[in-house]
């Protein structure tokens, strides 16, 4: 991992308008980010974690231009991709790529295996028809997948296989920052360490970045080197995977962690309960917008929100009271 940053997100916010019409404007909005400040340093797996619902897909999909923000900026390499139009858009989807949480639904299913991970080189007018197809081979015995099945179609392989397929579109154009998004949420247990191992075998070979987007911890400590806590649109906790699951600051944080399951049967935890579910971005509450959930909550919280401070290098969080061993 290097120090100099791939991606820098400032200030991003995407609101949904809900209500409305022609010629009538909305009567509402979800905040569904509402202000992100996230970097992401070349070489490294930032993990993105928060519960359902806090904003963490939509900032992917921003990210990547899938959805437009409404405001915000985005640094890819030092140039703000939000004004990007035609070639320079398409030259950005080179260089990131995205793995979707669901390998069932995000490949086409009348397609065969070939064509599904060759697209890319179509579209970019990459190769000749025939280095296309060893490129096709490379890429499949890359990922752990026999070359001779790539005239397959999707429904012929297991869930793992397919997510494997998933990977190798993802790297078929050699791209720069891959957005992982829930890439092993919907596999079974055995089978998510596999396609997590071949993450990591892949980011060493190709000197990949990855955003890492995720609910599930334990998925998170065996892949990251840093984390980003997301609550209602907000980056409330930034540190370094060991920094974060040894010495939580946020008390969000802190909650989530005191939830993952430890190996060690005379290891005890106490589990804290976070109250009801992620407020509605509809109508966030004011202040620290996890003021009604938190158990160190004061008067100041419910008024003011806390902006993000570092209490220690590289370790930042947005509390009036952060927990400070
Ligand atoms: Fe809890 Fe207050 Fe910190 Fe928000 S600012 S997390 S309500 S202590």
């Amino acid at each position: 991992m290097r120090e100099d940053p791939i991606l820098i997100v400032e200030n991003l916010k995407k609101y949904f308008p809900l209500g409305g019409g022609f010629l009538k404007k909305p009567t509402a909005q979800v905040k569904a980010v509402d202000g992100a400040n996230l970097v992401v340093k070349r070489g490294e797996t930032l993990a993105l974690v928060g519960e359902s619902g806090c904003g963490k897909t939509t900032m992917g999909r921003c990210i990547v231009r899938l959805d437009e923000p409404t405001e915000g900026k985005i640094y890819f390499e030092k140039e703000n991709i939000l004004g990007y139009r035609d070639k320079k858009l398409r030259q950005l989807r080179r260089d990131m790529q995205v793995i979707f949480q669901d390998p069932f639904s995000s490949l086409n299913p009348r397609k065969t295996v070939e064509y599904i991970i060759g697209e890319g080189f179509v579209i970019h007018r990459l190769y000749s028809k025939r280095e296309r197809q060893e490129r096709v081979s490379e890429l499949m015995e890359l990922v752990g997948l026999g070359p001779e099945l790539r005239g397959r179609y999707p429904h012929e392989f297991s869930g793992g296989q397919r997510q494997r397929i998933c990977v190798a579109r993802a790297i078929a154009l050699q791209p720069k920052l891959v957005i992982a998004d829930e890439p092993v949420s919907a596999l079974d247990v055995s089978i998510q360490a596999q396609i997590l191992n071949l993450l990591v075998d892949l980011q060493e070979k190709l000197a990949l970045t990855y955003l890492f987007i995720s609910h599930d911890l334990s998925v998170v400590r065996h892949i990251s080197n840093r984390v980003a806590v997301m609550y209602l649109g907000h980056i409330v906790e930034q540190a370094s995977r060991e920094v974060l699951f040894k010495e939580p600051a946020h008390p969000y944080t802190e909650a989530l962690m005191a939830a993952v399951p430890v190996a060690d049967p005379f290891r005890k935890k106490h589990a804290i309960h976070l109250e009801g579910d992620v407020p509605s971005p509809l109508n966030p509450p004011s202040g620290c917008s996890f003021h009604p959930r938190c158990r160190y909550f004061q008067d100041v919280c419910r008024k003011t929100p806390p902006v993000m401070e570092e209490i220690d290098a590289g370790h930042e969080v947005a509390c009036h009271f952060p927990r400070i061993t």
